[in-house]
């Protein structure tokens, strides 16, 4: 994930955005981290293939990912896109968005 990702999920955290999981959008002002990240590009309504195209291209989510929690209980392969990787961490981990935003960003050390 890219500086844009990292920033768009601390602003995110910073403005108090209700976090769901789940789910992308609540349509009650809940959003997903990923959820957040297509808000932030301006796709959250668009057709999902779109959407995750654009997110795709947005913050730079092309790799394949493993979760880098070693007590993930994740079936194999173990191996998701990097958009489906935050969607995993943010449903299955709870992870909020600055942990996202800081272990996914630019600098993060996750493989
Ligand atoms: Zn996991």
């Amino acid at each position: 994930m890219n500086e844009r990702g990292l920033d768009a999920l601390v602003q995110a955290a910073l403005a108090g955005q209700k976090q769901i999981f789940g789910s992308m959008n609540d349509r009650r002002g809940g959003l997903c981290a990923l959820g957040v990240l297509a808000q932030a590009a301006g796709v959250l309504d668009e057709p999902i293939g779109h959407r995750f195209s654009v997110i795709a291209a947005a913050y730079d989510l092309h790799g394949a990912r493993k979760c880098p929690l070693s007590e993930c209980s994740r079936r194999d392969p173990w191996r998701m896109s990097e958009a489906e990787l935050i969607v995993h961490l943010n449903d299955h981990h709870r992870w909020d968005f600055l942990t996202i935003a800081r272990k996914l960003g630019p600098e993060g050390g996750t493989p």
